[in-house]
Parts: structure tokens; sequence; C-alpha cells
């Protein structure tokens, strides 16, 4: 199987015509528009990659299936049914059609749900409440597919010739497992009764149909034996407890040729949007962010940027959105940086040119500004998170894009010269605090500030004087504190 355009670790299951690329799961938007997948790149609809699965195969899964029926509500349903099919035998006759009709409805619909369920790659038993619809329906149509068969089998013995009558009994034997797999995937009588269905399917499967067919004989056979062991009493606990031992083997069987289908899905050609890719539509903002991912490996940056910005203004407070889009502006900033200048060198060209070109040349921010507007933001997003830890890293490697960044807000700058000085960095301390109070005269805690500054000063050595300055500037900003407080 080919692996993902973008993530050369994963399956691809989907393939984008247009781009000729192979894209996982991830890869694709699943998104609003219908059942289809789209490329994230080209917005076209994907095509779904039919190819085997890693599933376990059935044969090596027979262990498991007897563990499947083990859990406490259907454990219960079974004995209750069981129980109550018990007790029809004992009824008279029209109360005991009834109810056996009943409680064989309810444990052969739930049969068909764990069949159907396991087809579609759900291996954990369904619901039971699934059960207790359309079972007297689902007995009256098997019970009808036995009669047509029946009367197929006979008159084909009887009218064509004796022959062919048998041949066609042992075939619809042998067919019983395709025969219910069929009915319980498409509840379509027909479809189930046709020949030409039921030996594809087996032809399909080939050599594991026989043992599924196999085991199956030995199942209903090893009943039989059970009952004859406990004896034919016609006890009420006697005729439970075998009731109980067939409807347990039954959901192992079910749920084992549903397993079966799930095994051979794509030899079947049973369609994989029921199946495998019958997934939950991601939440919007992890559609746009695998959607961004791929435009930025694809080196679509303008696209990239878009889609981060839309999303930005959308799902602000989302963790690895502001993380994609913080890495991103660091990695297109010297890109930026090329392109703004080229862009500068044409607009002294065409001083001449005609307004509306000119108007499109100008943009409102430099590379370097638009770069300090996102790390404020991220900076700001890392401290409402409660990621602190993570702010000097983060302001280090806007530093090493535009070395003169420092944060717009005077807390974050203040808060970010306090982490570099607990790092043992006080030079890069004193860098963000120097010339707080010019670009921030009403910051509420500019003394605290100033005493850090002064204390990172001390650090370093051949500062004197600035630490003079320093003190100087503190008592300044002492006093005139006072002068406010006594107003
Ligand atoms: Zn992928
Ligand atoms: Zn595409």
């Amino acid at each position: 199987m080919e692996p993902c355009k973008y993530h050369p670790m994963a399956d691809a299951h989907f393939r984008c015509p247009s781009c000729q690329a192979h894209c996982c799961h991830e890869c694709v938007d699943e998104g609003h528009r219908g059942d289809n997948t789209f490329c994230f790149v080209c917005e076209q609809p994907t095509e779904i990659i039919e190819g085997p699965l890693n599933v376990t195969p059935f044969w090596r899964r027979i262990d498991d299936s007897f563990r499947y029926p083990l859990n406490k509500t259907l454990l219960i349903f079974i004995a209750i049914v069981s129980f109550l099919g018990a007790v029809a035998s004992q009824l008279p006759l029209p109360l005991m059609l009834g109810l056996s009709l009943l409680t064989t409805g309810v444990m052969m619909k739930y049969c068909f749900n764990c069949l159907s369920e396991t087809a579609r790659g759900n291996l954990s038993p369904p619901d039971i409440s699934s059960a207790y619809e359309g079972g007297i329906v689902l007995i009256f149509r098997l019970f009808l597919m036995l009669v047509i068969a029946i009367v197929a089998v006979s008159s084909v013995y009887a009218y064509i010739s004796t022959v062919l009558g048998s041949l066609l009994g042992f075939f619809l034997l042998i067919a019983l497992p395709a025969i219910i797999i069929t009915y319980a995937m498409t509840e379509n009588i027909v479809d189930a009764l046709n020949p030409l269905k039921l030996t594809s399917i087996i032809a399909t499967i080939g050599l594991p149909y026989g043992l599924i067919l196999a085991m199956l004989m030995i199942m209903m056979g090893s009943v039989e034996l059970l009952s004859e062991l406990i004896g034919f009493e016609n006890s009420l606990p006697v005729l439970s407890l075998q009731a109980m031992i067939s409807n347990f083997y039954s959901v192992v069987m079910f749920h084992l040729m549903g397993y079966m289908i799930y095994q051979y899905q794509y030899e079947l050609g049973v369609e994989p949007s029921d199946h495998a890719f019958d997934r939950e539509v991601r939440p919007e903002q992890h559609r746009l962010l695998a959607k961004s991912r791929a435009l930025i490996k694809e080196g679509y940056w303008g696209s990239a940027e878009k889609a981060l910005n839309s999303a930005m203004q959308r799902f602000q407070a989302d963790d690895e959105l502001n993380d994609l889009y913080f890495r991103f502006k660091l990695a297109t900033f010297s890109l930026n940086q090329k392109a703004y200048q080229k862009n500068e060198q044409l607009k002294s060209d065409s001083a001449d040119a005609p307004s509306t070109v000119k108007k499109s040349l100008t943009t409102k921010l430099t590379p370097q500004q638009e770069l300090a507007k996102v790390a404020d933001q991220y900076l700001l997003h890392l401290t409402q998170t409660k990621k602190d830890h993570q702010l000097t890293t983060a302001y280090q490697l806007v530093a090493h894009q535009t070395p003169n960044y420092k944060p717009h807000q005077p807390t974050l700058r203040h808060q970010l010269a306090q982490s570099f000085c607990d790092a043992g960095n006080p030079r890069k301390a004193a860098q963000l605090l120097n010339g707080l109070h010019k670009d921030n005269p009403r910051y509420n805690n500019l003394i605290p500030a100033y005493e850090l500054l002064q204390r990172s000063l001390n650090d370093i050595p051949g500062m004197e004087q600035q630490v003079q300055a320093c003190r100087r500037l503190i008592v300044k900003l002492r006093e005139k504190q006072d002068q406010v407080a006594s107003l």
C-alpha cells in the first residue's frame, strides 16, 4: 500500500487525481460537502484507494469470538430470552407460539445485528436495545426464505431432475452462511437467495468459507450433543440451559461470520464508505490545521497563510493552531522580508506609475512589525494557557529573526525578563527591561521592573555606570509615586 504523501509512516487511503497525490485520513477534507472527501491542496474530490486492511484473519480470532458475548448486559439478556423461550414451551399452544416467536425473533434480530456491526469493523457487541425492533418481521422473512428454498428444491426434484434437485439442496446447505451473511448485510430476500451472488461470495472467500461452514455444523451438532448429554428432560431449568447454550453459540457464530466479511470487505466489494472510512467529521479547527499542514508541506505559503489566518480569526484559543501559526510566521519571515524589499524597490521604481499600481504595492506592516504582532499574540497565549515555561524559548526564536523585538505588553516584557533572570541570563533580562518606562510610562509595576533591571545589571560585569543610572531612576519613580499618593 502506498504511503501518505505527507506522512510517510501512514497508509494512504485516498488519492487526488489532479495532484496525483496519495493521502491518509488525516490529509483529506471529510468536510461538509456531502459524502465525498476533498483534497486540501486543490480542493477537488479524492478517490478512495481500495486495498487490503491490516485485519487479523478471522480463523485467528476464533478464540476471541467466544469472549465476544462476555459482557454482563448481554449475558443477562441471553439468560432472560432463553428462560422465556423455555417458559414458552410449557404454555398452551397459542401462547407458546406467540412467546416463542417473540423470543426467537429478538434473539435472531440481535444475532443479525452482531453480524452486520462486526462486518462494519465494530468489534464489540451492539447495544441490546437494537434487538427489540423488527424481530418478528425478521422471523417471518427467514421463514419465507426457508419456504422458498424448500419449494425450489422440491419442484426441481419432482419436475426437472432428481439429481439436479439433490444438487440444489446440497448447494443451499453449503450456501447457508452466505445466505445469512447476505441477508444480514442487505435485508433483501431476493439477494440472499440469488445463486449467483451466493456462489460469488463462496468463491471469493474460498477455503476459509469452508471453515466457517464446518464451524456452523459443529456448533449445531454440539448443541444437539449437549442436549442429549443433559437429557431430554422437559423441565424448565434444563430447557433454559439448552436455549442459553445455543443462543450463546449463535452470537459467537454470527460475530464470526461478520468478521469474515470485515476481513474480506475489499474482495467482496462491500462499499468502503460503510466501513473503515465511516468516521466522524473532525471539528473544523482540526480540519483547518490539517489543511494548513498539507499546504505548508506543499510549499504553498500564500494559501497556507490564508488558511491559517482565517483559522486564527475563528479559533484563537486553540493550542495547536497557535503553535503552527507562530512557527509558520517564523519560518516564512525571511521570505517575507525579501518580498517586502523587492516590493519597496518596485515602489520607488514606479514613482510615475498609475495610482492603482502604487496602491497595490503598499503593505500595511513591515515584516518585522508583522512578526512582532504575531509573537506578542503567541507569548500572550502561552501565559494565558499556563505555559510560561515556554516563554523564553519562544522569545529567543523571534529574537533570532528580529533581534530588537520586545513584547508590546509591559507585563509580558517584565515577566519574560524575570524568566531570563531566573534562568541565569541577566543580559537578556536587562535588554528587555531597558527603556520600559519610556515605552510604557503608565505601567503599574515600573518600580519592581527597574529593581529587577538593577539586579540584572549588577550581575553583568562592567555595568557600574548603568547600575547607578538605574538606581537614580528608581528613586525618581518612587518620588513620583509618593507625589501621586499624596494627591
Ligand atoms: Zn497524511
Ligand atoms: Zn489535489
